[in-house]
Formats: structure tokens, sequence, C-alpha cells
């Protein structure tokens, strides 16, 4: 079990896929799931989706196949696997499938088991918002990512990202009293957008705040003209307590009051990206069967986490009325890095993770429809 477990996961940090180029790794995963017993497809974007088990509930466990563009050496290390992928998501993804498959193995399994690795996850998203459209049906969903083995993340924070820009007349640079200089409006106008909201420490706490960061701003042709065109990228976490619209309108009457107290300049918002937040409840069946696992596995209470990022559970979320959570071993901070390793104890103990999850949660699930 622990050799098989390890070659899978050394298996799959050794196939480099970064976002859209997931056609090797996922041609891989379609052999070793069905010799593992899944039934398996492609669908029309590259999604691997393996099903195994059957009756209810139906539990999907999506992990994603994909990375950050830049491959590391595969190498282990003081019982470390060094590699990328090997925290974000790889062992996650691994761990998922060999939890369901053993279930099955053993003849314990008593749910139908959706595992998804998905495409581009770390460029668009573009695999589970596929998934969504092909109306895949769930009763839960856990996305693996990492959490730390103990760690449940229960919600994300969700996003606006603005782009706006501004017009002026322009004029000769060695005259600019005579003009508005569309850099200077748009910093301008960032200094009300950030001032909408208080600052995050008068805020109840980070992951009930709303941010803004200005991420972007370009304008302006470095000649001796007066700049008379500016555009700059506002990107706004959004708390759960909020829905996107709520907090667009607020930035919009901001961006309206500027706009009427300097009418030589001419300003435009539009949302190039948003995502809703997404929390799910604490005392769903999905939370309860999670914690129990953590707890039978590592001895310890599990810790529920609220992240200020976002994730693909937002989409999910947003787009089912299902409990969703995230989870999976392995450090975040990691992520992205050169030293991206995971522990070999910990991903060991993912994978009991999961196993006892779904026993609980199948359980759980049978107990409250008979209620
Ligand atoms: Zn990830």
């Amino acid at each position: 079990m622990r050799d098989y477990s390890v070659r899978l996961l050394t298996d799959l940090l050794g196939i480099y896929s970064p976002s859209g180029k997931e056609e090797n790794i996922s041609n891989f995963l379609v052999k070793e799931m069905e010799t593992l017993g899944f039934r398996v497809r492609k669908d029309a974007i590259g999604n691997v989706i393996g099903e195994i088990g059957k009756g209810e509930p139906t539990i999907l466990l999506c992990g994603h196949m994909d990375t950050i563009v830049g491959n590391l050496p595969v190498r282990v290390e003081n019982n470390k696997l060094y590699g990328a992928g090997a925290v974000d998501a790889k062992s996650s993804l691994a761990a998922m499938i060999i939890a369901a498959a053993t279930l099955a193995r053993e003849s314990a399994l008593q749910a139908k088991v959706l595992v998804v690795g998905a495409v581009e996850e770390e460029a668009t998203s573009k695999g589970i918002k596929h998934i969504i459209k092909q109306g895949l049906q769930a009763d839960y969903a856990i996305f693996g990512e990492p959490s730390g083995v103990e760690n449940i993340t229960i919600g994300y924070k969700g996003s606006l990202h603005l782009k706006i820009t501004c017009k002026t007349e322009t004029g000769h640079s060695s005259t600019p009293w005579f003009y508005e200089n569309a850099l200077e409006k748009a910093f301008e106008l960032w200094q009300r957008i950030k001032n909408a909201y208080p600052p995050v420490e008068e805020q109840e706490s980070p992951y009930h705040a709303v941010t803004a960061c200005l991420v972007k701003l370009t304008g302006g042709k470095g000649n001796s003209k007066v700049p008379s065109e500016s555009e700059m990228r506002v990107d706004i976490r959004v708390p759960p307590q909020l829905t996107v619209a709520q907090v667009f309108n607020v930035i919009e009457s901001v961006i309206k009051q500027y706009q009427t107290a300097n009418l030589k300049v001419q300003v435009k918002v539009t949302i190039w990206d948003q995502n809703e937040p997404f929390e799910v409840a604490k005392n769903s069946l999905l939370v309860r069967a999670l914690s129990y696992a953590i707890r039978k596995v590592q001895n310890k209470p599990a810790t529920l986490l609220r992240k200020t990022g976002t994730g693909d559970m937002n989409i999910l979320g947003r787009a089912t009325n299902i409990p969703i959570v995230t989870y999976g071993p392995g450090d975040s901070h990691l992520d992205h890095t050169k030293d991206e390793h995971i522990l070999i104890s910990e991903y060991l103990a993912g994978i009991q993770v999961y196993k006892e999850t779904i026993l609980k949660l199948s359980e759980l699930h049978k107990k409250s429809g008979s209620q």
C-alpha cells in the first residue's frame, strides 16, 4: 500500500503538466485509474473523470492535474518528496484516487465516488467550469488543495477584478497647469476606492474585510504630452457576509461621485472577472465527517480554516447548493515555490483521512435520510 502510494505520486510528479499541457498526465491517469477499478472517461476539454462504487450519496473528489510553469526535479530526501505539484496539488489528487480505490477493493465503499482530475486550475479554472456546465451531479464535494492534514478549509473570499480607464484632454507637458493628467487622476480615484472601506485592521478580521489592491496602472506615452489616457486594474476581495454585487455598488458610487466632481475626466469601469465568496456550514455532514476522520487518523481535533484567497470551491459553490470543503495534505506556503515538497507521512495520513471521510460521510448521509 505504502509502496504503491509513493510510486503513484512519484509518477505524477515525474510528468510535467503546466496548465494547458495536461495531455500526458491525463493519459497516464486514465490508464492507472482503470487498472484500479474506476470507470474512467476524459471529457471534451481533457478533464479525467473516474467513477467507482455505486448508490448514495455521490461524493465528488476534485483535484487538478496542472501546475504552474517551471519543472522541478523529482527527488526523495529525508522522507520528503520533492517536485512541481508535490503540494499543489498532486498529493491530494493521488490520495483521493487511492482512498476511493482502496475502499472499493476492501468492499467497504457504500457510495458513489467521482474522482476528477481537472485541467487548468492554475490558469482559468476552465476544467471545473466545464464540469459544472456538463451538469455533473454530486451530494458533497471536496477539493483537493493543501490545507494541511489536520485542517479543513471551509471558506474562501470572493473576488472582483475591475478595469478602470480615465481619459482627459491633452496638451504640452511644459504647461501642465492647463490640463488634467490622466495618470494623476487615476491615482486620485484609486485612493478614493481604497478608502471606500476602512483599513483591514479596523474591520472584523482580514477574512471578513473588504480589501482593495491596485495591481496595475499604466498610461502616458513618456513623451512631452500630458498623459490623456490611463488604465488601472483593481483587485477587490469580497468577504462571505457580502456579495460581489453589493461591493461593486459601493465602488461604483465612489466612482460616480468622483466623476461628478471631475467633469474633465471621463471615467469608465468594467468588471473583468468576479467570483462569489463561499463558506460551507460548519455543522454540515461533510464538515462533521471530515472532522471525525482527522481526529481518528491524527488523534487531534481538526482546525477549520477560512482563507483570504479564492479557489475552485467558490465556482462550484455558486453553481450548486451542496456542501463543499477544500482539504488536502501539504503546507500551502510551499505552493509555487522551488522548495515544493510533501512529507511522505503526511501524504499517507491524507489518504487515510479521505478514506475515513468517505466511510463516515456515507454513514451520516444514510442516517440523515432515514430520519
Ligand atoms: Zn492548486
